[in-house]
């Protein structure tokens, strides 16, 4: 029987930024304050993802609590552990995304960069609020670090030269973002975090000015996101981030449930290469704690069931064809199969297809990339003629060849992070097809447009 009480659950974290503008190093320094803190309740490490409770956050955050009048309902935050693109455009939803709130990191020096621009698009597009960390203030000359202070305690601290340095590099960052229609200043100027971002200085490295970001996202989540961070004990929803062989277990997928409850031996519908699956939960892994385990294979501790929100391993037969970025949904009534294979099926026809015009044919290897390069390609209004997860094969050759006869400029194959087939290579040199590889999707689409403009001239 289903039980029907609601409980706020922890918000889903991710962090984006530009390469080298310190997502790891912040992510390593979250989890690292809170296990370095060793209370009961720190931190706990989920698969793709790592928890932190709110009495973890409390030792981070400090007096500086204080300043959140409201009373704390959010049990934590779910911050998912590989930063960057590809994991949020798979933490994807019809319409948004299944991430609650983002981390933008900024480096102060350096202002937005080209996938800082990249990453602030796909946001806007999936409706995620985001609040900007200014990394790396440790660099800005003449700065005396206070190790995991608050920023404002530290500021304070500051020669008036050194403030009015980081002040400059601050307004040109503001000023980044008014050209880009947004409102922004630094977070403690902020009084409605709805219309203005909020930009928190901070150095990964140090630690100071984390435990502001800290109480920054609990306060948006507190109060702007309480309605969608409900949910109830039912059958859950989630969408596999990763796909991953395992030794002995196959093919898994690390599910991120983002609503309800999974439980071992549920029936589940997600999607696959070759259309909707079901099939059954074998079992369900989390990480086992260190201490217990023997070997570094003995990785993982079975659970019966878990609650959302949490990374879990999912093993389950017929996963090898299933594809990253696609919806889960756990079946409680065998009535429902048939409603959620359809749901799937739209979702995944959503973004691929094949269509009768003269343009590039695009290959990804997650739904979740696919959708990004779409939006970009159509951005940059670039037609796509076909639009599809896996490698590329001879079919795609076929289309593109179809599209020479009529236009030698789009006659192109434009590959994110998917292996190129001996076969489907020979068939392109042969007929001078260029096949475009990479795994940054601005670098992609400006090395097709190069040669677009090449060829044209
Ligand atoms: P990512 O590519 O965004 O994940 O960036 P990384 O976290 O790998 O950081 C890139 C480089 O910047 C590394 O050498 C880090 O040690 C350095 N770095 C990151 N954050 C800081 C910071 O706050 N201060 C300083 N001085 N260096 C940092
Ligand atoms: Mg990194």
């Amino acid at each position: 029987e289903q039980q029907s009480q609601t409980f706020i659950r922890s918000p889903i974290v991710v962090v984006l930024g530009h390469v080298d503008a310190g997502k790891t190093t912040l992510l390593d320094k979250i989890r690292g304050t809170a296990v370095a803190k060793r209370e009961p309740g720190t931190m706990t490490q989920h698969i793709g993802a790592s928890f932190l409770p709110w009495k973890a956050l409390e030792s981070i955050c400090g007096d500086l609590l204080n300043r959140i009048k409201a009373e704390i309902i959010i049990p934590g935050f779910l911050v998912i552990d590989t930063p960057g693109h590809e994991a949020f455009s798979n933490l994807r939803k019809r319409g948004g995304s299944i991430a609650d709130i983002a981390i933008l990191v900024v480096d102060v020096q350096r202002g937005l960069e080209q996938q800082t621009f990249e990453a602030i698009d796909i946001l806007r597009e999936r409706k995620v609020p985001f609040v900007v960390a200014v990394n790396k203030i440790d660099r800005i000359p003449g700065w005396k670090s206070f190790p995991d202070k608050p920023f404002i305690e530290s500021f304070q601290k500051q020669e008036p030269s050194v403030q009015f340095r980081l002040e400059e590099f601050l307004s040109y960052i503001i000023q980044q973002f008014n050209s880009l229609g947004f409102r922004a200043d630094r977070y403690d100027r902020v009084r409605d975090f709805t219309k203005v971002l909020a930009l928190v200085p901070l150095s990964a490295l140090t630690g100071e000015g984390v435990p502001d970001l800290m109480l920054v996202l609990a306060g948006l989540a507190q109060r702007y996101l309480k309605k969608r961070l409900e949910t109830k004990i039912s059958s859950g929803r989630g969408v596999l981030l990763e796909l991953k062989e395992e030794v002995g277990l196959g093919t898994t997928a690390t599910l991120i449930l983002y609503d309800g409850v999974i439980k071992r031996g549920d029936l589940v519908v997600t999607g696959g290469l070759n259309g909707p699956i079901v099939t059954r939960v074998r079992s369900l892994l989390m990480p086992k704690p260190l201490d217990e385990m023997r070997s570094p294979e003995d990785k993982f501790q079975e659970v019966k069931e878990v609650v959302a929100a949490a990374g879990v391993k999912l093993v389950a037969e017929g996963l090898e064809e299933a594809i990253a970025g696609a919806p889960l949904y756990v079946v409680t009534n065998e009535s429902e199969i048939e409603k959620f294979s359809k749901l799937v099926e739209e979702e995944i026809k959503g973004v691929k297809f094949e269509k009768d015009v003269v343009g590039v044919v695009v290959k990804a290897d997650t739904l979740g990339t696919l959708e990004a390069l779409i939006g970009f390609l159509k951005k940059n209004n670039i037609p796509i003629r076909v639009a599809d997860i896996g490698p590329v094969a001879r079919r795609d050759l076929v289309h593109a060849l179809m599209v020479k006869e009529k236009d030698p400029l789009y006659a192109a194959i434009l590959a994110f992070n998917v292996k190129i087939l001996p076969e489907a290579k020979e068939e392109a040199a042969m007929n001078g097809i260029p096949i475009f590889w990479g795994n940054i999707m601005y670098r992609l689409v400006e090395d097709f447009q190069a040669w677009h403009q090449a060829q044209r001239e």
